[in-house]
């Protein structure tokens, strides 16, 4: 099955009494036995429920792989990840991971010795100088957020292989339309399906994806043992939503390709930050790594720029009308957002100088409205900057 059809189809049969072409929400929390023992698969809502099987067979599919174990929320799954681990061992990860990643990995799960080290992962070279004998995985954001900086996942993934450790791809940035992590090599994919795979800002959920029977076999114990599952409902609109993915990604890519040219055209910005402008550093690699399953290359529709002042970016952030100023991405309303005092303000200065994310970055999370009335939006902000 390609692509499309399988974001319509995947996971999804049609349901046996009454023929409903769409999975019904299962809300309920227990299933009847017949005797003691003797169940049809169904037990119990936090380890079975059909509505949510029906989502991580879809997003299973999508990425390539062949389990899918859904969470409550991003942070829900990644922290999951961690628990494959125990006391010394150590983790290489991205140095500019999501923010809610480092403050788990740094202020929680450090503490129950768990070891890491952060480096820029975009080079191999830095990979491979922090390996240790107790280094279990490396856990890799890409294109980083807000900087937008790519790391080459069939590379590390040789490596991973070669040292027997396992590679884990936070996604969440491409979705699997653009990019498919575990076809390149990884062994885990995981999610905020908070992001582009739900799409309407509507809900909080996350996913873990695998191909590995034993990965499958411990991530349904983790899932199951620590509890941190979506509500059925919850389950439904991703499901619902993952119909769409590819017109919706599409249309992301379109118009954020057409809003990064348009800024880096214009005099105002020092850098303008979109993996598809051949302006990008790492264009080559995005052109082979970003790629939907018919062949298209596209990245998604994060774009940054950076103005030489914070009055300059508070300025222009007030003008917009379009664009509403907030955290979060990857929903159809196109967002904008100033990091440094809002989703990457808990990062300190220093990290924020060393990876170039300066008071004056703003990051748009370009949505799917016309275009036109994007472009016509920034203008009218900028007139005067
Ligand atoms: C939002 C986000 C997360 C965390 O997901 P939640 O659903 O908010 O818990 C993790 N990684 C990335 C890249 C994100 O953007």
């Amino acid at each position: 099955m390609k692509f499309a059809t399988a974001a319509i189809h995947a996971g999804q049969e049609k349901e046996p009494r009454t023929g409903a072409v769409i999975p019904p929400i299962f809300q309920n929390s227990t299933y009847a036995q017949t005797a003691p023992g003797e169940h049809t698969g169904y037990e119990y809502g936090r380890t079975q429920n059909p509505t949510r099987e029906a989502m991580e067979k879809n997003i299973a599919a999508l990425e390539s792989g062949t389990h899918g174990f859904a969470f409550s929320s991003g942070l829900a799954a990644i922290s999951t990840i961690s628990q494959l681990f125990q006391q010394g061992d150590h983790i290489i990860a991205t140095e500019n991971v999501y923010g809610g990643t480092y403050r788990y990995f740094t202020q929680v799960i450090g503490k129950f010795g768990l070891n890491f080290s952060w480096v820029d992962t975009s080079d191999l070279q830095n990979i491979k100088n922090a390996l240790t004998t107790t280094t279990k995985m490396i856990f890799i954001e890409t294109p980083t957020n807000p900087m937008l900086v790519l790391s080459d996942l069939a590379d590390i993934a040789i490596f991973c292989r070669e040292q027997q450790i396992l590679l884990a791809v936070d996604n969440t940035f491409l979705s699997p339309y653009f990019q498919r992590p575990l076809e390149l090599g990884a062994d885990i994919v995981v999610h905020s399906t908070t992001k582009y795979l739900n799409g309407h800002s509507d809900v909080i959920g996350g996913i873990i994806v695998v191909k590995d029977e034993t990965l499958a076999e411990k991530f349904s114990f983790l899932q199951n043992s620590v509890g941190a599952v979506p509500g059925p409902f919850d389950a439904w609109l991703v499901l619902r939503s993952l119909k769409t993915l590819p017109l919706r990604m599409q249309a992301h890519a379109k118009n954020a390709g057409k809003i990064a040219a348009f800024l880096s055209d214009h005099p105002a910005f020092e850098t303008v930050s979109y993996p598809d402008l051949p302006s990008h550093p790492q264009y080559e690699l995005a052109q082979k790594q970003h790629r939907s399953s018919d062949g298209k290359s596209g990245s998604a529709g994060m774009v940054t720029c950076i103005v030489d002042s914070f009055e300059k970016a508070q300025n222009i952030l007030c003008k917009l009308r379009i664009f509403t100023l907030a955290e979060s991405l990857g929903g159809v309303e196109s967002l904008v957002c100033h990091p440094a005092s809002m989703t990457h303000a808990s990062v300190p200065p220093e990290m924020r100088a060393k990876i170039g994310l300066s008071d004056g970055l703003i990051r748009f999370s370009v949505g799917v409205e016309d275009a036109d009335d994007l472009l016509q939006d920034i203008a009218q902000a900028l007139e005067g900057v």
